[in-house]
């Protein structure tokens, strides 16, 4: 499992950055991009997406 942005929903709106307690996500071209290395998996970005643009998605 790991999150997956949305690129083509992702309007980089920051609101995940803010919630995010690990520093995983970051703006990188005014849309969002997860530091693997640092997510842990908790959700919480998920639910701040203003734009659905956040998921899990299961690694393939
Ligand atoms: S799942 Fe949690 S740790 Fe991972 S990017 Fe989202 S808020 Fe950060």
């Amino acid at each position: 499992m790991r999150i997956l942005i949305n690129l083509k929903k992702c309007r980089g709106s920051g609101e995940c950055i803010k919630v995010c307690p690990h520093g995983a996500l970051h703006l990188i071209d005014g849309r969002a991009a997860v530091d693997h290395q640092r997510c842990d998996l908790d959700g919480l970005c998920i639910p701040a997406c203003p734009h659905d643009a956040i998921d899990f998605v299961e690694e393939s």
